[in-house]
């Protein structure tokens, strides 16, 4: 997956994997770590995801 940068301060965002309540569909949240406000994005394209839930499992060394 490639990093993103927040472009207001341009920190590195936060990758979080969420699980819509009612669709039960996994999404992935974008965030900026140092202000929610900078910047929040949602990718709910499955295919994207299932690819990104793989490779997550295959390598669990990102730090
Ligand atoms: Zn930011």
């Amino acid at each position: 997956m490639n990093e993103i940068a927040c472009p207001i301060c341009a920190s590195h965002l936060n990758i979080r994997m969420a699980k819509g309540r009612t669709s039960n569909k996994p999404f992935i949240m974008l965030i900026c770590p140092k202000d929610g406000r900078h910047f929040r994005a949602f990718i709910s394209d499955q295919t994207y995801i299932n690819k990104v839930l793989e490779e997550k499992a295959k390598g669990m060394g990102e730090g």
